[in-house]
């Protein structure tokens, strides 16, 4: 099937069965074009938990399918791809966290939500690379123990910027984590007059070097209100498309080789199509387990917004 018989296909069968597609930044651009929302891990929570749709597609990795179900439980959600998973969420588990709170039963965790639903219930608190910085603080300032997983990169940040010790996962993202320190020096020396831009999920060395940090739409804000002409963009490749359209007089350049994420890039406009005409690859999570990992999300909510 051509490509525009795919979208024409997806769009009536988006009105036929009451269906939206929620899309991260890092999916294909073609994906990008059709989605009915498009946003980071925290926008693309906060849709799932207002939408009237009876069927939301996330073209996205596993653990945020399982968020919008979570937010959202009586809708039916659907991935494109079973087996778009995220390497960082793979890092950490339930029992391995169980084990750390039994050691450490006055322990704060606070868990990206880049985990699964079951280490989500296991926590006290959740957050995205938006609202990181908000709910570490939150926690620290009342001098609790905490612990931050599973991405050391954005824990270790964290301590430095508060100036805090606390315990943090040994977990990362390898397309951040991995971005060759010495090749990104040498494109900002071929590029003298682009700013670094990075996402907490980079190394120290990374973060130190670059002009802002922030979450994938921080980072796609600030390109839309600083002045600058050109950027050195340190996250997965995606975000670049949208960069362009919104700012098609300036020039991105992606940090580096790793930054391109093979789950994000499971999802594809065929495999959309696919489960909306079959309504199969659905998120299925048990009540008491969505219960309590909606605790962690509700609360890094009512945190976010004091
Ligand atoms: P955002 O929170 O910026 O969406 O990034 C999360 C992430 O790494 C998605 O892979
Ligand atoms: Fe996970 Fe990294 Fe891919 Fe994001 S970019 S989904 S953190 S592996």
């Amino acid at each position: 099937m051509k490509k525009e018989e795919i979208i024409k296909r997806i769009n009536d069968l988006k009105k036929e069965k009451d269906a939206i597609i929620l899309a991260h930044y890092y999916v294909n651009s073609d994906i990008q074009e059709i989605a009915d929302y498009l946003g980071d891990s925290y926008k693309l929570a906060m849709d799932a938990s207002k939408t009237n749709a009876k069927i939301i597609v996330f073209a996205g990795v596993h653990f945020m399918g399982e968020t919008a179900k979570i937010m959202s439980p009586e809708k039916k959600v659907l991935m494109p791809d079973m087996n778009a998973g995220c390497r960082m969420a793979d890092m950490i588990n339930e029992n391995l966290l169980k084990k750390y709170k039994d050691e450490h039963p006055n322990t704060k965790v606070i868990s990206y939500v880049n985990t699964t639903a079951k280490v989500k219930a296991l926590s006290d608190c959740c957050c995205t690379s938006s609202n990181a910085l908000k709910i570490i603080k939150y926690y620290t300032d009342q001098n609790y123990d905490i612990l931050y997983c599973p991405d050391q990169n954005l824990g270790k940040y964290a301590m430095e910027k508060f100036g805090k010790e606390f315990d943090v996962w040994n977990g990362f993202c390898p397309m951040h984590h991995l971005i060759n320190v010495n090749n990104l020096k040498e494109l900002m020396k071929n590029n003298p007059n682009a700013k670094l831009i990075a996402h907490p999920e980079c190394t120290k060395e990374v973060v130190k070097m670059a002009s802002f940090v922030g979450s994938t739409k921080q980072l796609l804000d600030f390109t839309k209100n600083d002045d600058s002409k050109e950027y050195i963009v340190a996250t997965e490749e995606g975000i670049i498309h949208q960069m362009q359209k919104q700012n098609p007089n300036k020039k991105f350049i992606v940090a580096g080789s790793t930054l391109y994420c093979p789950n994000m890039k499971k999802n594809t406009l065929e495999k959309i199509l696919d489960v909306l005409e079959k309504e199969n690859n659905e998120i299925i999570l048990d009540d008491d387990l969505m219960k309590n990992a909606k605790k962690s999300l509700d609360e890094m909510f009512r945190i976010t917004n004091l």
